[in-house]
């Protein structure tokens, strides 16, 4: 079977993806090629960030692989938090922080537009190819919802009128920009 590398150390997003691909793909994480360092993300946006992350393996190791980044853009804030969403409150990567930052920012704002964006970097044999998924919505005034982590308690995607941390992985999966990106890279690994 034919084997990919993801570069990340989140075991649940390892399982996800292999779900996904029902054993047509084995998908392993880069602990298990032994590397163990954290990759450095440093690029200014989140598609460039993808293919740092992907060529940083591929560099090392001269595996076939695939990286992804993902953050929230919101439109009145000229795309912030964006590539700095896991910090933008500072460096704890604190959700409650994160989406009170956002929540101040945007206090006196009524565009409340925003999305959500997935970028996907795939090396296959040397040549890389990048995966784009986004979901439109508006932010909440206040945090709702229990569910999910990151902004999802102050996203409304358009297609519903709760937030993100309001419905089930399996319904945010149907119509997140993360769900729409990996749905392209499985199109295109398994055609
Ligand atoms: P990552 O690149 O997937 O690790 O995402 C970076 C950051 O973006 C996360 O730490 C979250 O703050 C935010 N983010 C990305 N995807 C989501 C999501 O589906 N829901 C809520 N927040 C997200």
């Amino acid at each position: 079977m034919k084997q990919l590398v993801f570069a990340t150390d989140n075991p649940n997003k390892v399982r996800e993806v292999n779900e996904l691909l029902e054993n047509r793909i084995k998908i392993i994480s880069k602990q298990e090629i032994g590397c163990l360092e954290e990759i450095p993300e440093t690029q200014p946006t989140i598609r460039a960030n993808a293919l740092q992350k992907a060529m940083y393996l591929y560099d090392r190791h001269q595996v076939d692989c695939f990286a992804e980044d993902s953050g929230l853009e919101v439109d009145m804030l000229e795309g912030r938090p964006g590539v700095y969403s896991a910090r933008y409150a500072g460096p704890d990567r604190d959700d409650k922080a994160n989406m009170a930052k956002v929540l101040k920012e945007m206090e006196n704002i009524s565009d409340r537009s925003a999305q959500f964006k997935t970028v996907i970097a795939l090396i296959i044999d040397g040549q890389a190819r990048l995966y784009e998924g986004i979901v439109r919505g508006k932010l909440a005034k206040t945090p709702k919802g229990e569910k999910g982590f990151g902004y999802d308690p102050i996203f409304i995607p358009d297609e519903m009128n709760t937030t993100f941390a309001c419905i089930s992985p399996k319904e945010k999966n149907e119509i997140s920009h993360r769900g729409k990106a990996v749905k392209q890279l499985i199109s295109f690994l398994t055609r």
